[in-house]
């Protein structure tokens, strides 16, 4: 059968908005959670482990329904962001989440005050179920009393929530004019982006002084709200939770040493001049002195090539199934089960994701698909995800899914499966010259891009502390991508406003280096995989099928990977400095 572009059915999550499965669902969160407060009076530090367990697996019923909500809530805002019915359930839902969780709030946090004697002994009977509630119990130092901890939930509602709901709101709406063949075009950032992305010189350096005139007239607004979102960062986080900087928040969420994050930056700080070589060499492809920073994502060959949707499926399967048919399987199952919203519409989200409802139901999947090289890869990547996902499936709904740092192993890997794929069956030189080129483009964009980004935050949000004004963070800024760029890049002065185009440091602060830590993961992966082959396989698979079940520095370390280590994040950049050294060689 053949695939075409399509929408997907949320049929299996719920009917549509009015119907009384949904409004039910709501009704049960609130019946179980009144019949979950009633065993506040049974939390005794000699519980009865049996006891226990059947708290523990009430809540996972509770979140599983919540879950179920939020994911057909989401997916159907995804698929129609003008719905104001879906809008509407958004803000519904956040609420609603944010009470329930309120009302069962006393569990956590009696777990957390638990002596370590006794909580050992009830996790050494909690089976899958250890590691979450390990989880929660590292936060204890942070955590504040009930009260107060209720008051900073209900707040976020409406404060830092609805902070970043505003920023989202006034960037969602900016609209780009673009000159292009004598027309005037009004167009998304999304679609804006493509022609920063594309082989006219001159419509590149057009798309980029076109956003950050948009983003820069707003500059001051927008970076008021970043410094409210570092404020409150610090305020919350620093001054009441005593955490002690901005960015182990997060290291601590991700279950990462502070150590480990502080190795990966600081190597990828050491190996700038790579990506500068690289920066100076596709200068020289595109025959020109030095490259603008308008020009580093610029196709390097005239390559149009269309790839049809039903193709597209095909050769992605087929690259997962070149490792392992099961992985081909899962990834056909998304579609055979009609997950996918791949067609273009009006009023659907851009870019891509996967979204994992539950360790027993099949991910779904957004693309945007319009038949280039690049959305090819992106299928790769999101599929990536829900396999990663599935193969986790055995997993609870606690444990199933993995840290942010492990979370784009399948997809990055699945997407230098597809590249492999395409090196090998492709003939015309030019066009594999491009595949090769645009690997590295999209190693800098997730790698040096991100971790300098990192980087950036950490300064800004000390900056802040100490009363910088925007001028100053947007001043810093500059002189960050000048360390990044060296003489290899030409900057011009508007983007000093990047990072106010930046949504992830608006809505998940220190989130961006996971990207970095993912990809370099990947790189040495593959690198094994080359080297080993079929051995590998298994620790692979291993690697996935963990899911949340563990820390993530002990799923790697299973598979000989220690990430406090500079000398494994050095083998990834090493990766690199190879592949760019080839990129030199060839004529
Ligand atoms: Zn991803």
């Amino acid at each position: 059968m053949a695939y075409t572009l399509t929408q997907w059915n949320l049929g299996e999550l719920y009917p549509g908005f009015d119907s009384p499965d949904l409004q039910m669902a709501f009704d049960n969160v609130e019946e179980q959670v009144m019949s979950f407060e009633g065993i506040r009076g049974k939390l005794l530090p000699d519980l009865d482990s049996n006891q226990f367990m059947e708290f523990v697996r009430a809540s996972e019923q509770t979140s599983r329904i919540i879950n179920k909500i939020y994911a057909f809530t989401g997916l159907s805002f995804a698929a129609d962001t003008q719905d104001q019915v879906a809008q509407t359930y958004m803000a519904r839902v956040q609420q609603f989440a944010a009470e329930m969780q309120n009302r069962t709030l006393f569990f956590s946090l009696w777990w957390k005050d638990l002596d370590d004697k006794n909580a050992e002994r009830l996790m050494n009977s909690a089976g899958d179920y250890r590691y979450y509630l390990e989880e929660i119990r590292h936060f204890k130092p942070q955590t504040l009393s009930e009260a107060e901890e209720k008051v900073i939930n209900i707040k976020d509602v409406t404060g830092t929530g609805a902070l970043v709901t505003l920023y989202d709101a006034i960037t969602n709406r900016y609209v780009f004019k673009l000159d292009v063949d004598g027309e005037t075009k009004e167009l998304t950032r999304g679609q804006l982006i493509a022609y920063v992305q594309g082989s006219d010189a001159d419509l590149r350096a057009l798309a980029y002084q076109e956003l950050y005139r948009v983003y820069a007239t707003d500059g001051p607004i927008l970076g008021q709200m970043y410094q409210s979102r570092a404020r409150d960062w610090h305020n919350e986080n620093i001054g009441l939770r005593k955490f002690s900087s901005a960015m182990s928040v997060r290291n601590l969420q991700n279950d990462i040493p502070d150590e480990a994050v502080d190795a990966l930056l600081d190597v990828a700080r050491k190996n700038t001049k790579i990506f500068q070589r690289y920066f100076k060499l596709k200068a020289k492809q595109l025959g020109v002195k030095t490259l603008r920073r308008y020009d580093i994502y610029a196709p390097i060959a005239n390559s149009d090539k269309k790839f049809e949707y039903d193709a597209a499926t095909q050769m992605v399967f087929d690259s997962f199934n070149s490792f392992d048919p099961q992985l081909a399987g899962m990834a056909k199952r998304v579609f055979d089960q009609q997950h996918v919203d791949s067609e273009v519409r009006k009023g659907k989200r851009d870019g891509a994701f996967c979204w994992s409802v539950l360790p027993d139901m099949t991910p779904y999947v957004l693309l945007n698909y319009q038949g280039r090289a690049r959305d090819v890869a992106t299928m790769a990547h999101e599929l990536g995800h829900a396999i990663h996902s599935m193969l986790a499936s055995h997993h609870s709904t606690f444990t199933y899914q993995s840290s942010l740092p492990l979370a784009e192993t399948a997809s990055t890997f699945g997407e230098m499966m597809l590249t492999d794929k395409l090196l090998a069956e492709e003939k015309d030189e030019a066009v594999r010259r491009d595949i090769l080129f645009k690997q590295v483009d999209d190693a800098y964009a997730t790698i040096m891009r991100q971790s300098y980004f990192a980087l950036f935050e950490k300064q800004a949000h000390e900056m802040i502390q100490k009363n910088a004004s925007v001028n100053d963070i947007a001043a810093a800024y500059m002189e960050n991508l000048k360390e990044q760029f060296g003489d290899a890049v030409e900057l011009s002065d508007e983007f000093q406003w990047e990072w106010v185009s930046i949504p992830h440091i608006y809505h998940t602060p220190f989130y961006v280096y996971a990207y970095a830590f993912g990809q370099l993961l990947v790189f040495s992966l593959y690198q094994q995989f080359k080297m080993e082959g079929e051995s590998f396989k298994p620790k692979y698979l291993k690697i996935l099928s963990a899911g949340g079940s563990e820390a993530p520095a002990k799923i790697l370390e299973d598979a000989g990977i220690d990430i406090r280590s500079p000398k494994f994040w050095q083998g990834g950049f090493d990766v690199l400095d190879k592949l760019v050294g080839e990129l030199e060689k060839l004529k």
